[in-house]
C-alpha cells in the first residue's frame, strides 16, 4: 500500500502565486489525496478597498480555487473567514472596533449562509494575532472569534483558529470557550502551533496542526500523538517565499522519516488519512 499524504490548512492565490491548480497538480504528484484550502485576506489578491465587498469577492476567488483543485482529483474542504491580522488592518485605517466586529460578523454571516448552500465546510481562520499588538486588538479578535464559534456551532461547521503560542493558556483558552459557548470541540482546529501547544491540546483532546518542519516532525511524530494532523500553511506568495513550508514539503519530509526509522507508516496512516477523515468528515481516498 502506497502511504496519501494531506495538507489540512493551506492558502492559494491565483492572482500572484502559483494557484490551486497547480498546487493541487504537484500535491497529487508527491501522492498528496487532500487538501483544505482557507481564505486569504482581499489584499492578498490585490482587492483594494476595505468593507464588506472586497471581502465577498476574496470569498469568491477561494470557491473558484476549490474548484480548479478538485478537477486534479484531490479531496478538498473550503474554510473561509476573517484572518485576525485584519483586526490590525481595520484599526490602522481607522475603524473602531465596533464597527470592525459588525463587519466581521457580518462576514461570518455569509460565510454560514455559504454553508447551508453547501459552498463552503467551515470558517478559518478566526482567533488571535500571534504577535506584540494594542491588547485592545486583541480583545477585539477575540470577540470576533467568540462570535464565530458560536456560528459554527449554530451551523455544524468546522473552525480553524489561528492562535498565539502560548502554551497551556493558548489551549485551555480555547477549551474554557467551547464548554461556556458548548461548542462539540471535534469541530475546532488550533491550526501552526508549536510543541508546546500541541502537549496541552493532547490533553484537553483538541485537534491540532503542525507545519511541515523537519524539526517539529521529528520532536513530536515519535511519541505518536493522538490529535495531530499536518498542514503546510503555504500562503502561495512569491515574494514570501520560504513563509512556513510547501504542501509537498510534507510528503518529502515523512517519506525520510519513515526511511530513517523515525516514524512507521502505521501511524501515519493514522495521521495523514484516519484523523482527516474523521475531522472533515470525508471519506478515505
Ligand atoms: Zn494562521
Ligand atoms: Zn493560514
Amino acid at each position: 500500500m502506497t502511504l496519501v499524504f494531506s495538507d489540512v490548512h493551506l492558502h492559494a492565490n491565483p492572482i500572484s502565486g502559483l494557484g490551486a491548480e497547480k498546487i493541487a497538480k504537484k500535491f497529487k504528484k508527491a501522492n498528496g489525496w487532500f487538501m483544505a484550502l482557507v481564505s486569504l485576506p482581499p489584499q492578498h489578491y490585490g482587492i483594494d478597498g476595505l468593507g464588506f465587498e472586497s471581502h465577498e469577492k476574496s470569498i469568491k476567488i477561494l470557491l473558484g480555487e476549490s474548484e480548479k483543485a478538485r478537477r486534479e482529483g484531490v479531496e478538498v474542504s473550503i474554510l473561509a473567514g476573517f484572518h485576525p491580522s485584519l483586526i490590525d488592518v481595520y484599526f490602522k485605517a481607522g475603524w473602531s472596533s465596533s464597527e470592525i466586529v459588525e463587519l466581521a460578523e457580518k462576514i461570518i454571516d455569509y460565510i454560514a449562509k455559504l454553508h447551508e448552500e453547501k459552498a463552503v465546510d467551515g470558517i478559518g481562520e478566526v482567533g488571535r494575532q500571534h504577535y506584540v499588538v494594542n491588547p485592545a486588538w486583541i480583545v477585539t479578535s477575540e470577540l470576533i472569534l467568540i462570535y464565530a464559534i458560536e456560528v459554527a456551532r449554530d451551523n455544524d461547521m468546522l473552525i480553524h483558529l489561528h492562535l498565539e503560542q502560548g502554551g497551556y493558556s493558548t489551549v485551555a483558552s480555547v477549551k474554557r470557550i467551547a464548554e461556556l459557548t458548548k461548542i462539540n470541540v471535534d469541530s475546532l482546529l488550533l491550526h501552526h502551533v508549536s510543541p508546546s501547544e500541541a502537549h496541552y491540546a493532547e490533553i484537553y483532546e483538541c485537534w491540532y496542526t503542525i507545519p511541515a518542519k523537519e524539526k517539529l516532525y521529528r520532536t513530536l511524530l515519535p511519541n505518536k500523538p493522538k490529535r495531530l494532523m499536518t498542514e503546510s500553511d503555504f500562503i502561495d506568495d512569491p515574494k514570501r517565499p520560504g513563509v512556513s513550508s510547501y504542501p509537498w514539503d510534507i510528503p518529502r519530509e515523512l517519506m525520510s522519516l519513515i526511511s530513517r526509522g523515525v516514524v512507521d507508516e502505521e501511524y501515519l496512516y493514522r495521521v495523514e488519512v484516519e484523523n482527516v477523515s474523521k475531522f472533515y468528515r470525508v471519506k478515505p481516498p
